[in-house]
């Protein structure tokens, strides 16, 4: 099962959770947890340091997740970099997503952006790289532009690894 736990009010959650069972081969639940997301808010900047918000959630169990994606409206940041889309544990349980970001006049366009973030955070946390394939999800998104210019499916070699990792993790079939 891969827990989808929503930081604050979040849209879009049931299609986020279609779509996590489809392209992961799992069972998705909607989790609420009491993470208080002021820890991790920096004042000076105005946003939230991501990799305090994957400390936090480390401590929590939630029985049956092997993936925790945590999802949040708040601007997220890391040491280094203005923003960060997502931080993910490569090969570990947490990721969190930032629609901050995201947002499209168009919800349809909004609701891929989404999608798009969700799939390549979870990828990494099945141990997944960065991929070269312009077009592959697993490729590094630097800005919205990039985002959009890829699309929210594996490609074909990432596909395989994803596929590989989740029969590890006892997920799947994928068809
Ligand atoms: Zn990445
Ligand atoms: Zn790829």
């Amino acid at each position: 099962m891969i827990a989808i736990v929503p930081l604050g009010d979040v849209l879009f959650l049931g299609a986020i959770g279609e779509d996590v069972e489809e392209t992961f081969c799992a069972e998705a639940r909607i989790y609420r947890l009491p993470l208080n997301l002021e820890v991790a808010y920096s004042p000076e900047r105005g946003q939230v340091h991501a990799g305090t918000v994957l400390r936090m959630m480390e401590g929590i169990e939630i029985p049956g997740a092997i993936k925790v994606l945590a999802i949040t409206d708040a601007d997220l940041y890391e040491r280094g970099l203005n923003f960060v889309f997502g931080e993910a544990q490569l090969g570990g349980r947490n990721t969190v997503v930032s629609i901050h970001r995201l947002r499209h006049p168009d919800p349809g366009v909004f609701l891929e952006r989404v999608l798009k973030e969700v799939n390549h955070e979870l990828g990494h946390t099945f141990g997944l790289g960065h991929c070269t394939n312009p077009r592959c999800v697993m490729s590094f998104s630097n800005s919205i532009l990039d985002v959009d210019r890829k699309s929210r499916r594996f490609c074909p070699s990432c596909r395989r690894l994803l596929n590989e990792a989740l029969y590890r993790s006892g997920l799947g079939p994928c068809r």
